[in-house]
């Protein structure tokens, strides 16, 4: 399949080619029904195949372990900042996070409305470039769970080592811009979630991943479809679900599949990662990386030129010669480029011949 254009989007993002081709060619017409899957019922056989299919799928490449449930809930990784709060933190008690910039600062503000949160590191002072240190002396025990986000798509750091106080504190991570890129202990976790547009579908759904006895936890009195245990109890049929994002979940989940599984790609991610940052590491500071070397993310790949005129000057060329999506975050500037699971090695080494190129008629 040929890539004329190589989107490096952080979100929505690039999907595989073969997903896109495979969804395109079932679209209108369903394994020979004339109907469209959208068209469908959600309690029909072949959307049933398909939602169990998608949790099969999930199940298996990351190895959750049975009891857990994975759910599909409407709304992306924002709606979960508020539904995490209000299902898992009590009215009396407090929730620890830990600030590593844009998405756990709106996690922390969601939370802030419904109990009390304590936000026992940031990275704020040093501008987020990096993962911050964690002060194992004001960690709390008691806390209701404690919070963070694994990778993070607006500065490009990401956690290499996942908390782990061994005080039995429940962990609970926002791995939307790096699930399933790479392998992960889910036993772990007490919750791991995800907004589907990076690494697995379209936006609007997430995957939650959720212990057992976090499931029941509700502390509140809430609305149905703001509590774990009805997704759990209903299979994720107790609505009609978003039909369409779990379908291109399944398929992009049977792509991760038919790549080897999540470990195999997560070679070709590190591989994919090396190689841009050597590029950025060789050019002597026209390529300026944002994050401290060792908390750099194998997703997002962020760094400057040395001005703005040529940071925009980069981004144009760029995309005249098939690589779009290379702006940085409204908030940070520069360059971002996403790479995903979907983009393959091709895109990035084009990206790094077209670098060494701009480098040498720009500097
Ligand atoms: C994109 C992103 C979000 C926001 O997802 P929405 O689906 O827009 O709510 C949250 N957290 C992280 C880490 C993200 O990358």
């Amino acid at each position: 399949m040929l890539h004329k254009v190589f989107n490096f989007c952080a979100g929505p993002a690039a999907m595989p080619q073969e997903v896109m081709y495979k969804a395109q060619q079932e679209f209108r017409n369903y394994h020979g029904t004339q109907v469209s899957l959208l068209e469908m019922s959600h309690r029909s056989n072949l959307f049933d195949e398909v939602i169990k299919k998608a949790e099969a799928n999930v199940r298996f490449l990351m190895d959750i372990p049975d009891e857990y449930g994975v759910f599909f809930i409407q709304g992306g990784a924002s709606f979960q900042f508020a539904m995490l709060a209000m299902n898992l933190l009590p009215p009396i008690g407090k929730a620890d996070y830990i600030d590593t910039g844009r998405w756990s600062q709106k996690a922390i503000e969601q939370a802030k409305l419904i109990g009390n949160v304590n936000v026992i590191a940031s990275g704020k002072d040093i501008g987020y470039t990096a993962i911050p240190q964690v002060d194992e002396l004001i960690i709390d025990p008691g806390a209701a769970y404690l919070h963070f986000t694994s990778n993070n798509t607006v500065y490009g750091t990401q956690f290499h080592e996942f908390p782990d106080y061994g005080n039995n504190v429940p962990l609970v991570c926002d791995m939307s811009s790096d699930i399933m890129s790479r392998e992960v202990d889910v036993e772990k976790f007490a919750m791991i979630y995800a907004g589907l547009q990076k690494n697995l579908g379209p936006s609007g759904m997430s995957l939650v991943i959720m212990r057992p006895d976090m499931i029941e936890k509700s502390y509140r009195v809430l609305p149905d479809l703001l509590k774990y245990s009805t997704y759990d109890h209903y299979h994720n049929l107790y609505n009609t679900p978003n039909s369409f994002a779990v379908y291109m979940l399944s398929l992009v989940t049977d792509w991760i599949r038919e790549q080897g599984g999540v470990g195999i790609v997560e070679r070709i991610n590190d591989v994919k990662s090396e190689i841009l940052y050597e590029e950025i590491d060789r050019s002597e500071g026209f390529y300026n990386g944002f994050a401290f070397a060792p908390d750099r993310s194998r997703m997002n790949v962020c760094f400057n030129l040395p001005t703005t005129e040529l940071d925009q000057k980069f981004v144009a060329e760029a995309a005249e010669k098939g690589m779009v999506g290379l702006a940085g975050h409204r908030s940070v500037g520069g360059i971002r480029a996403s790479i995903y699971n979907a983009m393959p090695l091709k895109g990035v080494s084009r990206l790094i011949d077209f670098m060494t190129d701009f480098k040498k008629k720009n500097s």
